[in-house]
Parts: structure tokens; sequence; C-alpha cells
């Protein structure tokens, strides 16, 4: 066995209730999240960086229309689809981000072009799509990135909303994916990538791509990768607070996720979850809300995942 690396991935968090899942449905989660888990493991079995293993765990998950981003993204009011995506490498404190774009097949990879190939961190809209272009980006058309289950709950909030209610917990819109990891020289990185939320205002930028708050990674601290309300997120600068906390004081990792979460979120009725490691390769998966779809593998190459409120089980 090599040098100790960890990675750690997650599918979003939500009202994910065993009640509501079906034997099938649940397999199929468990398995995105092991050939998520599998592919960034092939990246830092080999010696690979923590940025290529996050980047190349959260493709996965984008190419997997199971999960909100890239792929099987949620729908704006206008029934349109616009994605945002972030990574951080935290051995050279590089970033790079886009939101609002549509077209792009993986906007992480978008996101990583933004952050080696242009002189800015983050890049929004048409000016992001066109730079994607010149980059030579894959692209899909609307076909590819439709799927019906998204626009069901679209027209279901929609209809939810004349009517004067609401479609339930807010925790049900949303969704989002990530990966973190600290390689086997110790450097750490974070990527995540978003539809953003169901039935979201065109024009609206969740938590995700916004360095400090959804995506963030720095050698001395942290590399963070959220899930939730993303207005929350941002107001709290919550992947930073947990990265800056870790870095100025003593307090163990999973203690400082738990309190963002569980406390400082929850007391505003922030819902949603986060992944987060250390240079130490410690751990964190802290959610609010019923379920996160999450996983773990290490070098001795077994993935964990769980998506409810239960211990993680090997999955491959
Ligand atoms: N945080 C994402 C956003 O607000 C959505 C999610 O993770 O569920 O755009």
């Amino acid at each position: 066995m090599g040098a100790a690396f960890v990675l750690a991935v997650h599918g979003g968090a939500g009202t994910i209730l065993r009640s509501q899942m079906t034997a099938e449905a649940e397999a199929a989660y468990r398995a995105g999240i092991r050939n998520a888990l599998q592919a960034g493991y092939a990246v830092l079995s080999r010696g690979g960086s923590a940025l290529d293993a996050t980047v190349a765990a959260v493709t996965v998950l984008e190419d997997d229309p199971l999960f909100n981003a890239g792929r099987g993204s949620v729908y704006t009011t206008d029934r349109t689809q616009e994605m945002d995506a972030a990574v951080m490498d935290g051995e050279t404190m590089n970033a790079g981000a886009v939101a609002g774009i549509f077209g792009p097949k993986n906007p992480v990879l978008a996101a990583r072009a933004v952050m080696e190939k242009s002189e800015h961190v983050f890049l929004c809209g048409a000016g992001a799509t066109e730079f994607c272009r010149q980059q030579k980006l894959a692209f899909e058309s609307a076909d590819y990135f439709f799927t019906q289950r998204r626009m069901d709950a679209l027209e279901a909030e929609l209809n939810a909303r004349v009517s004067g209610g609401d479609s339930g917990d807010p925790a049900r819109k949303h969704g989002t994916v990530g990966a973190v990891a600290c390689d086997a020289r110790g450097h750490l990185a974070a990527a995540t990538s978003t539809g953003g939320m169901t039935a979201k205002m065109p024009g609206r930028v969740g938590d995700s791509p916004v360095i400090g708050a959804g995506t963030y990674a720095d050698d001395c601290g942290g590399a963070v990768s959220t899930t939730g309300h993303g207005e929350y997120f941002i107001r709290y600068a919550v992947a930073h607070e947990i990265s800056a906390r870790l870095r100025l004081t003593q307090q163990p990792l999973a203690e400082i996720c738990d309190e963002m979460v569980m406390k400082v979120l929850k007391e505003v009725d922030g819902s949603g979850g986060l992944i987060a490691v250390d240079a130490k390769r410690n751990v964190a998966l802290s959610f609010n809300s019923e379920g996160m779809y999450r996983g773990v593998v290490r070098e001795n190459g077994q993935s964990w995942a769980a998506i409810y409120q239960e211990a993680l089980r090997e999955v491959g």
C-alpha cells in the first residue's frame, strides 16, 4: 500500500427519505457515488494530485443524470438550465469558477479552464460560455441535459407557487455534486458543480461557484465543498470559515463542520451539508437535512457510501 490519501464526494443534501426511495433508485445512487469515488481513486492511487482527483470525481457525477449538475441539472422559472461550478487548488491557492453557463458538457472543466487558461478567477454567462468554446471544451445540446424528472419538479414548484403554497421542504429543491481530497503529497483540493435550485430566478447564482462559500481549499486549512440552500452558505462564507478555523484554531475538523452545519446554519434554517478534509486526512461529512448522498475512499481502495442518516457502507 502506498502513501495515505483520501477523497470524499457528495451528490447533494436534501429531503431524501428511505420511505420514498425504491431499491433500484437507492442502488443507482450508491453506484453513482461509487463510480465517482473510483474515478478519483484511479488518479490518487497512481500518485496524481488532489486537484485532478476532485475534477475526475465531479466529472463522473456531472455525467450521471441522477445528480443535479451537468446532465440532469434543475430548471429555472424560464425552463432554462444555468450551471455553476468551481475548483480550488489548496497547494497554489489558485481557483476558477463559472456561473450561469449552458452548453459545456462538464461545467467543472470550464471552471478548471478559467483557473488555468485565463487571468481571472470567475467568469459568468455569455462570456464564460464563449471562453469555453475558445478552449475547445466539449459542448452538448439541450436534449442531452434534459431530464423529465427535473422538468416535473419545476412544474410542481410553479404550481405550488400559483396556489399560494410551497412544494414542501426547501431542501427538496436542491442538490449539487462535489469532491474534496488530500493527495499522497498532503495537498488539498475542492471541486463543486450544480444546476442550482429548482425554479430559481434566471441569473441567480448560488454558493457552489463562490470561492469561500461553496468551494474552498487551502493546504494550511482545509478543503470544503458544500450543498444546500446556497444563499445561507454565501452569507456565512461557510467553506472559508471552516478552513480558517482549521488554520487558526486547534479545533478538530468534524467538530468545526458540525458546528457550522448543525448550529450556525440550522439556527437560521439554512438547510444543507458539506464534505471536508484536512491535511491530516481527516474527513467530515456533515448535514442538517434528512440525507446527503456521500462517500469516501482511502488508499486501500474500498469505497464507502451513505444516503440517509446512517453509517457509511462499503460499496465496492
Ligand atoms: N447549493 C446549491 C445552490 O444553492 C444547491 C444545492 O446544493 O442544493 O445553488
